[in-house]
């Protein structure tokens, strides 16, 4: 079951229109099969883009790639966003709106495609089986670029860089990394969450690392000096963080930030740098689109504005 409620954005130039983008959207409840479609301005300006390079700064001339056809032929940019991280990809549970930096960046593609764009709300676990069965296009959902995942998907250049922390009830008294030892932490599946904390710990000293290889780690049987609970999605970690199922929940920052509730805080440790990417297929053509569309943003100071209108400094 789909909703849909389409309205028309001013086209212009692509900052104004960042800038302006505050169409209705689609009032969906926050699932992963479902999502809501917005317009994005089909300005021939934005079709040229993609499609008549030539009248542009020549980088893509040789005409249209057949996915990125058939994207434009739907008329619809189907993309893979976060709903409650609040900056980047959120849905006011009252409007049913979208909005963030990745939501911003999802309309520019769709604009520079000419296309409408459907948000689909994803998790960790599940936003590489939708790129890869083909009911989203792209993933911009605080997905974190590695060597590993670009074995299997292509990443843009990263527009946001965030770092991992540990969020914990006061009453468990745990302020640091040297205090966690032995705690069980709720991670997500799928998420480079466990191996970044276990890094961490290794490098402060606080534990010993024994037996640890980054090319195999495997949070589900890591025993050593910390344990971990894999969980489908982020609300349920934070109940079993108040359950008391887990001692700790960690992910990157901009995540946990919704879960900061009355009683609850950091520890003193921001690990990890995690770059975040749009993700396409590999090798699609779709790929070189985002991967156009992210530079030139960063390069004409879109992004930066976002970053500051988006809470994100
Ligand atoms: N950014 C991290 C990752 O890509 C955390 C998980 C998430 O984005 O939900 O693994």
């Amino acid at each position: 079951m789909r909703k849909k409620l389409v309205s028309t954005i001013m086209a212009g130039l692509m900052g104004v229109m960042l800038a302006a983008c505050g169409s209705a959207e689609a009032k969906e409840p926050a699932s992963t099969a479902e999502a809501s479609t917005e317009a994005a301005p089909a300005s021939a300006e934005a079709t040229g883009a993609t499609e008549a390079t030539s009248e542009s700064d020549g980088a893509e001339s040789e005409g249209v790639s057949e996915d990125v056809q058939a994207i434009i032929d739907r008329g619809v940019l189907r993309v893979g966003v976060k709903n409650a991280v609040i900056g980047f990809g959120y849905e006011d549970p009252l409007t049913g709106e979208y909005s963030g930096l990745e939501i911003e960046l999802a309309k520019a593609l769709a604009a520079k495609l000419g296309v409408d764009v459907e948000f689909t709300a994803v998790t960790a676990a599940t936003r590489t089986e939708l790129l890869d069965s083909g009911d989203i296009d792209c993933v911009l959902a605080t997905f974190t670029i590695t060597d590993e995942r670009k074995e299997s998907w292509d990443f843009t250049t990263p527009y946001y860089t965030d770092y991992v922390s540990v969020l914990v009830e006061d009453s468990k008294g745990i302020t640091t990394l040297e205090k966690l030892v032995d705690a069980t932490v709720g991670v997500s599946s799928g998420s480079t969450s466990a191996k970044s904390l276990v890094s961490a710990m290794i490098e402060a000293g606080v534990i010993s690392g024994d037996g640890f290889d980054p090319e195999t780690f495997d949070p589900a049987t890591w025993t050593e000096g910390i344990k971990f609970q894999q969980y489908d999605d982020y609300p349920t970690i934070s109940t079993a963080l108040s359950a008391g199922e887990v001692d700790a929940f960690c992910v990157d920052k901009s995540i946990l930030a919704i879960y900061k509730t009355e009683g609850r805080s950091y520890i003193d440790a921001e690990f990890s740098p995690q770059e975040y990417g749009i993700a396409t297929k590999k090798a699609s053509g779709l790929s070189a689109v985002t991967e156009e569309l992210v530079t030139a943003l960063l390069a004409d100071g879109t992004i930066d504005s976002l970053i500051k209108e988006n809470g994100l400094e």
